[in-house]
């Protein structure tokens, strides 16, 4: 089948090489000539693990290519993916849509044949209809279905994600329609990837409630590890404790600095909105949303209170700065807010971050960054790891705290334990009173 995907960033990029690799025919077009530049020349945009190989394979097997053109990527294909940015309106954090509503215009425009437009950007319930909506005004003999399929792949793992999905939602109003992508993924439910058929308006909430319940989740074991500090219990038993359960599961009970990154902070904020609108408020994802806000910043007040209460004219190093590992995305990452805090209280703060630090540049003002973790360390009065990027996950403790000013490690991802870091000279503090006996 021949898929045009707008848009080629984290999302685009990675579901049209999955698609072709499938064997479809897939044009990823997008409105960034350096982006497409890039890609024309081999070059990554983005870093994702494997998403180089992945996509030269597919570009020397001719089932790959990559456009400014939108029209001309259209034109002939069977369905064409939406896959921009819908990130937070400026003032009151619905979603900005003048992206997916742009490429909806010019994919008006492009049509020649019965097509599927598929909204794949995550996009607020009832998006689907007001697309149907500019493109049946703009075109109205155009032959064309709206469909909704959102992405629940995650940044760093982006690939197996796509390729070994735990459900695909399509959400179609007409038969053929489903049928068209249904047709798409049918390599994966070879591979018995469940597919749930739904209303375009149930696929459009489906990927919001999921993202707002894993935000819960995090944030509910966020608050536990706050408790655990003040009440000497250590959240990483209580997480496996209660992540044993079957109806609870371990997955995302790891207490850190809040959650970021490019969907769950910007998801929750437009669910908000939505349900408000509605008149159905979502008052559990409003305080997920303050409580999470709130964390990054007292993430501040940490590692300045390990410091003995202050920080003014203090060096901290900061180990990593993308909002997870395997990413080079630094789209509202609790190292952002963190640092801000630091250099709001006087520190002098040195970042490094193995993949993130050229998307962190424009971002962050008055940071030195090194060229690895321990020369990031030197002269440092605190060593804090933000990210745990696995390269932190064996570090030579003895050789940092030789180099440091002053032994204080604060490990907001608990990667270390006071019993091994006080081994080697440090005052540690990790989140939610990690014990060891
Ligand atoms: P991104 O910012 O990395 O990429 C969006 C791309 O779209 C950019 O390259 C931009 O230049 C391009 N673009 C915008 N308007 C265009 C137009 N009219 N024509 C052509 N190209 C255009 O965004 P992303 O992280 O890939 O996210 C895309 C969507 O997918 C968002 O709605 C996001 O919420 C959702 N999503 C993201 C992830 C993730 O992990 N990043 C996961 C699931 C869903």
């Amino acid at each position: 089948m021949k898929i045009a995907i707008i848009g080629s960033g984290y999302v685009g990029l990675v579901s049209g090489a999955c698609f072709a690799d499938f064997g479809h025919n897939v044009v990823c077009v997008d409105k960034d000539p350096a982006k497409i530049e890039a890609l024309t020349a081999g070059r990554m945009p983005i870093f994702e693990p494997g998403l180089d190989t992945l996509v030269a394979d597919n570009v020397r097997q001719g089932r790959l290519s990559f456009t400014t053109d939108l029209a001309a990527g259209v034109a002939d294909a069977d369905a064409v993916f939406i896959a921009v940015g819908t990130p937070s309106r400026r003032g009151d954090g619905f979603a900005d849509l003048s992206f997916v509503f742009q490429a909806a215009r010019d994919i008006a425009q492009a049509l020649t044949r019965f097509t599927v437009v598929v909204t794949k950007s995550t996009v607020p319930v009832g998006t689907g209809d007001e697309v149907e909506r500019i493109i049946r005004e703009s075109r109205p003999a155009a032959e064309v279905a709206v469909v909704s399929n959102p992405e629940f792949l995650r940044e760093g793992a982006a690939i197996a994600d796509f390729k070994r999905p735990d459900r695909i939602v399509i959400g179609a109003e007409e038969a053929r329609a489903a049928e068209v992508i249904s047709e798409l993924y049918r390599p994966l439910y070879l591979n018995q990837a469940p597919i749930l058929v739904t209303s375009r308006r149930t696929a459009e909430l489906t990927k919001y409630a999921a993202n707002a319940f894993l935000a819960t989740k995090i944030t509910f074991i966020n608050e536990m590890a706050d408790l655990c500090e003040q009440v000497g219990a250590d959240v990483q038993q209580v997480a496996r404790g209660i992540g044993l359960d079957n109806r609870i599961g371990p997955k995302f009970l790891h207490a850190g600095p809040g959650y970021g990154g490019s969907c769950f902070p910007k998801d929750t904020l437009a669910l908000v909105k939505t349900a408000q609108d509605a008149g159905s408020p979502v008052r559990l994802v409003e305080t997920v949303v303050a409580v999470n806000d709130s964390r990054k910043r007292a993430m501040a007040r940490k590692v300045i209170l390990a410091c003995g209460g202050s920080v003014r004219g203090k060096r901290i190093a900061v180990l990593g700065l993308t909002f997870k590992p395997n990413t080079d995305d630094m789209r509202d990452a609790p190292s952002l807010a963190i640092i801000a805090g630091l250099q709001d209280a006087g520190a002098r703060v040195v970042a490094y971050d193995p993949e993130g630090m050229e998307q962190a540049r424009p971002l962050l003002s008055g940071v030195e960054y090194a060229e690895d973790p321990y020369s990031c360390a030197e002269k440092a009065d605190a060593l804090v790891i933000v990210t745990e990027w696995n390269a932190f996950r064996a570090l030579d403790l003895a050789r940092l705290r030789a180099v440091m000013a002053a032994p204080v490690l604060v490990d907001l991802r608990n990667v270390y334990g006071a019993a091994e870091a006080t081994r080697h000279g440090f005052h540690y503090l990790g989140v939610g009173g990690r014990r060891e006996l």
